[in-house]
């Protein structure tokens, strides 16, 4: 069962503390395909400028993504600036330039509109909405993804779209945004009361946690000696995440685990090199020992027993 992604394909200008890159690829759709192509077709659905480089189509095609679906239109790519602090999990929008994502009304070919796995990455809620709405049938999963500029922009059409989605990813600021409230657990419960059976908290370096009804679960992430730029982890987290999801077809616990820990590992190559210059180049062994190294990471299960004092 394949996958179809509606998001940005953008051009990124990205600043962190040592380095900067000026219009590099980028797009929440760009990450979550890429990463997401190692596990399960994928077709993408955004559109792009007079601007966009041909070599950059080219390097859809050779990842093996149906780009069918990617228009091209008059005017400038979407282009996106940041700056991230030391603290590589703090950052900020220097600007947002929709350029031809202001125009932009997707439209679905036949053989996207039957896919069972759709993921809503990062857009105009309302662009998200009608994605929905144009599918022929209810997805069997339906995910979504958003950040702070559409949460404080356009709450009410956002709230409307998230009451129709199985799964949300949102970082844990995000979290506190859309719910107006700080404790997380509160936050949480109210989200749930939108819709989403599921929610992944993404915490950054620290890891996510993932509540799904009453339960939880925690994944740490990848600890990396040096994180180059850390802008996509978030999408690629949801490629890997709704790539293994879709192949194994497994949405019980289990498939989930299964599923956010790829998702853990594909964020992880994400973030050491600028643009998708790592994420487009991975070998299954690659992957295969970083997931390795994360179980390893979170196996907490020791054979001693806990002594207690007595007293
Ligand atoms: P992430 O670091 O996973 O949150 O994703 C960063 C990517 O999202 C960048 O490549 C940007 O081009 C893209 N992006 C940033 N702001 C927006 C926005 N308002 N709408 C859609 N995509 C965006």
């Amino acid at each position: 069962m394949s996958v179809l992604v509606v998001g940005s394909v953008a051009y990124d200008t990205v600043h962190t503390a040592s380095e900067s890159r000026e219009n590099a690829l980028g797009g929440s759709a760009t990450y979550f395909s890429i990463a997401c192509r190692y596990f399960n077709e994928v077709s993408l659905v955004a559109v792009v400028g007079s601007d966009f480089k041909n070599d950059d189509r080219d390097l859809f095609n050779s990842q093996h993504i149906d780009v069918s679906g990617l228009e091209s239109a008059l005017g400038d790519t979407f282009r996106w600036g940041g700056e991230y602090e030391l603290d590589s999990n703090r950052r900020k929008s220097l600007f947002t330039d929709l350029n031809v994502f202001a125009d932009f009304s997707p439209n679905l070919l036949p053989n996207h509109q039957n896919t069972d796995y759709l993921f809503l990455a990062n857009i105009d809620p309302i662009l998200q909405l009608n994605v929905i709405k144009k599918m022929e049938r209810r997805p069997k999963i339906i995910a979504l993804d958003s950040m702070d500029f559409w949460i404080n922009g356009s709450l009410d059409n956002l709230i409307e779209t998230i009451q129709k989605v199985d799964i949300l990813f949102l970082d844990e600021t995000e979290i506190r945004l859309l719910s107006r409230e700080y404790n997380l657990i509160n936050a949480i419960k109210k989200i749930h009361s939108m819709g989403p059976h599921t929610i992944v908290a993404k915490k950054g370096e620290y890891g996510v946690t993932v509540f799904q009804n009453d339960d939880a679960f925690v994944v740490p992430a990848k600890i990396l000696p040096k994180v180059t730029d850390p802008t996509g982890a978030g999408d690629a987290f949801a490629g890997g995440f709704m790539g293994a999801l879709s192949a194994i077809e497994d949405i019980s616990t289990t498939g989930l685990k299964h599923a956010t820990l790829i998702g853990a590992v594909m964020g992880s190559f994400a973030v050491e090199s600028f643009s998708v210059d790592r994420l487009k180049n991975l070998s299954q062994d690659e992957i295969n020992s970083r997931a390795a190294e994360i179980i390893k990471l979170s196996n907490i299960k020791t054979p001693l027993q806990t002594k207690f004092r007595r007293f």
